[in-house]
């Protein structure tokens, strides 16, 4: 059968084949978090190309497309992603291991890999068609990795990667923005409490933009003490209206969708090359509910026909945000969290033996920055 993984019980029940598995918490099924598993016979997964890091991992965080994936979100396309032959078997994706960052220290690297030796400390985010990093080891290629700042230890560095790289995808690739073009621009990030927010603030203030954030009051201390210039309650009255009394934005980064989409858009420079980017797409749920292709045609469509009608109608750009990975963004992020400008936020952090606990943290929602989770 051209299953990615092989089944667990074919590799690491013979006592001869132990060392090839290692401690992870992983799913056999989709579901609610009595899916997760604690197993310690999980596939390590090995070095397999030229390019290949394996890392053993320290620590690792959670975010919410992790309890999105544990109730099967995305499963079509990332399952395509990982094996297009293994596509029409169902369910050959298991035991799936979660989990999207990692610091931790190189252990094995391919014949090709030139950044990077066994010993090396490291950070990365893991793509969501890769075995993820609730285990004892992850294997990436050597573009996927970066070396983890000095200053943070594992625990804050793993509360980083996926975020950055979802920041730095949507304000760079798909914003425009950078160091050297963000000293004159006003940014409104919508959820600027959670993870992406959190970060997203300081990188925006480290390269000199003015940033505004939406978040509840009682999160007003910490955007603040990050370095959000302004800061607007939307629990306390209409936030379109309270936003609508400022000077217009040249950027929104938009982590809450829904109905802020619309309310977005009149706040935006018209004809001045602003760009909206939303971080919340319905790509994924379209491939998991009408199929593959009629997914992504649908949600093809649905970008199109927006970005159209607001470049017409008003001159903005209208984008949908990805995390994509992207090692040599990290290595930039690294020398800002080394210069002091960029802080972890670490809310809650948990042992490796409490990852359902941390799961039902993220579950409860009103996040403030990130939950980590203690590998080893
Ligand atoms: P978090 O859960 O960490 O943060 C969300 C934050 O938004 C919380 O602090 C929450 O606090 C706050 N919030 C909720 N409702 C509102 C509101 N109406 N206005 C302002 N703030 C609000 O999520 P992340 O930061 O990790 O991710 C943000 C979004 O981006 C998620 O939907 C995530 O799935 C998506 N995402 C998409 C990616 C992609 O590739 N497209 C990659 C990464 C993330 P409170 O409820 O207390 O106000």
């Amino acid at each position: 059968a051209p299953c990615s993984l092989p089944s667990r019980r074919n590799v690491c029940s013979s006592p001869s084949m132990r060392q090839s598995c290692m401690s992870a918490w992983a799913i056999g099924q989709y579901g609610t978090n009595e899916v997760l598993r604690y197993s310690e016979e999980i596939p390590v997964p090995t070095v397999s190309s030229p390019s290949d890091v394996m890392i053993k991992v320290h620590a690792t965080s959670l975010n919410p497309l992790d309890v999105l994936m544990r109730g099967g979100y995305g499963a079509k396309l990332l399952k395509l992603r990982r094996d297009p032959l293994s596509v029409m078997d169902s369910g050959c994706e298991f035991p799936l291991v979660l989990g999207r960052d990692v610091s931790g220290e190189v252990v094995d690297c391919g014949s090709e890999v030139t950044h990077f030796a066994p010993g090396d400390e490291v950070w990365a985010a893991v793509p969501p068609w890769k075995q993820g990093s609730l285990a004892e080891y992850v294997t990436l290629t050597e573009y996927e990795v970066s070396h983890k700042p000095e200053l943070l230890s594992h625990t804050e560095a793993a509360s980083i990667p996926y975020v950055a790289s979802t920041a730095v995808s949507a304000l760079v690739n798909a914003g425009g923005l950078c160091r050297d073009t963000s000293s004159d621009k006003r940014v409104l990030i919508t959820g600027g409490s959670g993870g992406v927010g959190t970060f997203s603030i300081q990188l925006l203030k480290a390269w000199g933009a003015h940033v505004t954030v939406t978040c509840s009051q009682n999160a007003e201390g910490l955007v603040r003490g990050l370095g959000a210039d302004e800061v607007v309650d939307y629990t306390a009255g209409d936030v379109a209206e309270q936003l609508g009394t400022m000077e217009k934005f040249d950027l929104i980064l938009d982590n809450i969708g829904g109905d802020t989409e619309q309310q977005a858009m009149g706040l935006l420079k018209p004809w001045a090359g602003a760009k909206y980017i939303t971080l919340v797409t319905p790509l994924l749920l379209n491939t998991d509910s009408m199929g593959l292709l009629d997914g992504a045609v649908n949600a093809g469509f649905t970008l199109h026909t927006k970005a159209i009608q607001n470049l017409i109608s008003s001159g903005v750009f209208y984008r949908w945000g990805f995390y994509v990975p992207d090692g040599p963004a990290l290595d930039e992020i690294t020398k800002l969290v080394d210069a002091g400008k960029i802080l972890p936020v670490v809310e809650a952090q948990f042992p490796f033996t409490q990852v359902p606990q941390a799961f039902q943290k993220l579950e409860q929602g009103h996040a403030r920055g990130k939950t980590v989770v203690r590998v080893t």
